[in-house]
């Protein structure tokens, strides 16, 4: 599709070599994050798990970020952080989401102004499906203004396709 890769019967993918890098690896390769994020499904820390999965199957979507009380990022949950919880049998409309999440510092963010590429490497050196986009505050706390994620990525691929 970038003209980067083809493929052969037999052989599999291989390089294409030395031919010019197409218009559309050209676009790609120098697309900022600001230009591809997705509107981010936010709850607050202290929401239920009960709430939180209601509110990822309305929206239709694979998780959410955890802000304080000041609207910062303090942590996210998947999928799996919340099977894992309604797997451990307690009363999931009492415990606050707060309790279960991957906790800030250890989430990998992304900024507006880094680049698409730089991003995809992200969501793969660290095997997860998405990330927020933060803006650091003056006291170093992030704030979310979108997210990068693996569906996000290959809905642009068939954009550059057509
Ligand atoms: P799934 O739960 O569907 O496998 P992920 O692969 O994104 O989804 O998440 C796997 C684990 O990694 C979960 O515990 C989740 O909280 C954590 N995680 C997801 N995204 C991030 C991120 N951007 N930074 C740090 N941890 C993350």
């Amino acid at each position: 599709m970038l003209g980067v890769l083809d493929a052969k019967p037999k052989v599999g993918y291989f390089y294409i070599g030395h031919s010019e890098p197409s218009q559309e690896y050209n676009l790609f390769k120098e697309m900022h994050v600001s230009q591809i994020m997705g509107v981010p499904l936010t709850v607050h820390q202290n929401d239920s798990v009960h709430d939180v999965i209601v509110q990822i199957f309305m929206e239709d979507t694979g998780g959410g970020f955890v802000l304080d009380q000041d609207g910062y990022l303090v942590g996210l949950v998947s999928r799996k952080d919340l099977l894992k919880a309604s797997i451990g049998g307690g009363d999931l409309t009492k415990l606050p989401i707060g309790v279960i999440m991957t906790r800030f510092p250890n989430i990998t963010t992304v900024l507006e102004e880094e680049l698409v590429l730089e991003a995809a490497e992200k969501l793969v050196t660290r095997q997860v499906d998405s990330l927020p986009v933060v803006r650091p505050g003056k006291d170093g706390r992030l704030k979310v203004v979108g997210k990068f994620s693996k569906t996000i990525i290959t809905r642009l691929f068939l954009e550059i396709k057509e």
